[in-house]
């Protein structure tokens, strides 16, 4: 049996070498080299695909080779529902998001964002200092993601909350869920992360009613989806507060265009959606793990839950 790989083509080398390493067993096909639909076990694909997935009758799952999955379901011609997707989950690209987290959170709670600026005026500014244990870092989505920079950030001392659907129960960090939980959470928080999937429920969140619980010189990090923020609501909340500075990632349209505001806004710093990419050679651990699996009839371990959207 075979697996069918589609991925940008200067990853592909790198997916395919990874992927016959660790399932030696199957032969990696390369997109768009589906040859006989019969003897494909297993689809790694960044996007998706074209094709009637009804005719490979030995599909098992269809495999993820980033953390995001909105591009494969949301679609009215997405995968039909008894496919099972297996989204990735690689520990490279977990603690590259949690370092990129830790990066973007220093620099807020050093005030280098501030002293950026002063030095552009020449002015010569007085810190006033914070310990890490007065500093609230609010953490929208406690994902694989999500968690794995909480933890990091609780490690240097920071006060920690989070955010998600279901409440948690996680050692040093102040868990909240639910609308309520999210209001309560963002009045208490100073730097704000956003790591959600985007779903119909979180499409939008970041918007001038969220903008509006933060306290005044509150910050941004958002590494989720572009389509998290309503742009004007936080160009608004960043020229008349309460936010003072955001660091974004991701964004609606990518390449972030040219003459996009965000480019040349005095208190943005935009990164080229680089917080963190799936490593293939520690991502195929989890992939080839879900198919031996699948082929003992046992429960996929990180399926994507259709309803919920993620
Ligand atoms: P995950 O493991 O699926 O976690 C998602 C978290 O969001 C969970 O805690 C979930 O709550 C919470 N959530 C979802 N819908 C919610 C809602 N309506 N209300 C409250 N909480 C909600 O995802 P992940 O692997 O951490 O990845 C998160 C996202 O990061 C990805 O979807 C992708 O968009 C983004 N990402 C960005 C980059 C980048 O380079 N910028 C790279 C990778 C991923 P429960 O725990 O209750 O289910």
């Amino acid at each position: 049996m075979d697996i069918l790989l589609q991925c940008k083509p200067d990853r592909r080398e790198r997916w395919q070498a990874a992927l016959q390493a660790a399932i030696p067993d199957c032969a990696v096909r390369v997109w768009p080299d589906v040859g006989d639909p019969a003897g494909i076990e297993l689809i790694v694909t960044s996007s998706r695909l074209p094709i009637d997935l009804s005719s490979l009758p030995n599909l098992r799952f269809i495999a993820t080779t980033g953390a995001g999955v909105e591009h494969l379901i949301g679609s009215v011609d997405g995968i039909p529902p008894e496919v099972p997707i297996v989204r990735v989950v690689d520990p490279k690209l977990t603690s590259s998001m949690a370092e990129y987290v830790l990066t973007a959170v220093l620099r807020y709670h050093r005030e280098f964002h501030l002293f950026e600026a002063a030095q552009k005026v020449g002015k010569w500014l007085t810190p006033v200092r914070c310990d890490p244990e007065a500093r609230a870092i609010g953490i929208m989505g406690l994902g694989a993601l999500g968690q794995a920079s909480a933890r990091l950030l609780t490690t240097l001392g920071f006060r920690v909350l989070g955010w998600s659907r279901r409440l948690k129960d996680i050692d040093g960090i102040e868990c909240h869920h639910g609308a309520d939980g999210l209001r309560a959470m963002l009045a208490k928080t100073e730097i704000l992360v956003c790591l959600l999937p985007l779903t119909a429920e979180t499409e939008g969140i970041l918007d001038a009613a969220a903008f509006a619980l933060l306290p005044t010189g509150a910050t941004l990090i958002n590494v989720g989806r572009g389509k998290h923020i309503v742009e004007t609501d936080l160009l608004a909340a960043l020229d008349a507060g309460p936010l003072a500075h955001a660091t974004l990632d991701v964004f609606t349209e990518e390449p972030l265009p040219h003459e996009h505001a965000f480019w040349a806004h005095p208190n943005i710093t935009v990164t080229p959606h680089i917080a963190s990419m799936t490593v293939p050679e520690s991502a195929v651990e989890g992939i080839a793990h879900a198919l031996r699996l699948a082929r003992r009839g046992e429960p996929l371990p990180l399926t994507v839950d259709r309803s919920l959207g993620y």
